[in-house]
């Protein structure tokens, strides 16, 4: 049996809807500017050139519907989106086969510390300290394919204390779940357990600590999550 020289990291795994087991997480793969209004709306041209990512950490994932105010911040942006969670990977994955790698869907939150992505992008510096800090990933349970099919439209909300902030259609996505997956394989080997995030419409903004967060995607149910 392998001895760990130190107490082993707990497996970051988010329930999967309607079963006892656990969907565990290998990566987190994050799309920028994937909605042409939200692109505008951050001062970019919508034209659709070749995608970017980031990522942020597997334990930054929080299903507990609780995201605690982050330190060091004084503007921390809401960003609905789509999350992929995939079965299986490769390199090089062809567009007509990606989604044969989807085990599910769900709903996220790239919450952001808006003010230090700033600094960051300014500065030409990475943007972890802006997007990958702890419960910076409110999320929901993983909903099988088996269960919801693919989701290649469908309505996209969110309301910051009942109030309509963010709206838009998965349709309205520049770059398609498919070719995520794919252009993604090209650069990186994709694995079991890798997810994606799937960018956001417009209409991000901040919160304030005692807001409630109501994220809805059409198919996929909703997610309802505390600004403590
Ligand atoms: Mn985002």
């Amino acid at each position: 049996m392998t001895q760990y020289a130190i107490e082993t990291p707990p497996v970051v795994a988010l329930p999967v809807a309607g079963q006892e087991t656990l969907f565990p997480v290998r990566r987190i793969y994050c799309i920028g500017r994937n909605y042409a209004a939200h692109a505008i709306e951050m001062g970019h041209d919508p034209d659709r050139e070749d995608p970017f990512f980031f990522q942020k950490n597997p334990d930054n994932l929080d299903p507990s519907g609780r995201f605690p105010y982050p330190p060091k911040t004084s503007d921390v942006h809401h960003e609905a989106e789509m999350l992929v969670a995939l079965k299986s990977g490769g390199r090089n994955i062809s567009v007509s086969s990606a989604l044969d790698h989807v085990f599910g869907y769900g709903l996220a939150l790239d919450m952001t510390r808006r003010d230090l992505q700033g600094i960051a992008k300014k500065a030409g510096r990475p943007w972890e300290i802006g997007k990958a800090f702890e419960h910076s990933a409110p999320c929901g349970p993983v909903h099988p394919v088996s269960d919801v099919g693919h989701l290649d439209a469908g309505r996209v909300e969110l309301k910051v204390n009942g109030e309509v902030r963010q709206e838009g259609d998965l349709n309205q996505m520049i770059w398609k779940v498919p070719e995520m997956i794919s252009y993604l394989s090209e650069y990186f080997e994709l694995a079991p357990g890798d997810v994606i995030l799937s960018g956001t419409p417009s209409g991000v903004g901040p919160v304030e600590k005692g807001d409630t967060l109501d994220l809805s995607i059409e198919g996929l149910g909703s997610l309802t999550v505390s600004v403590v």
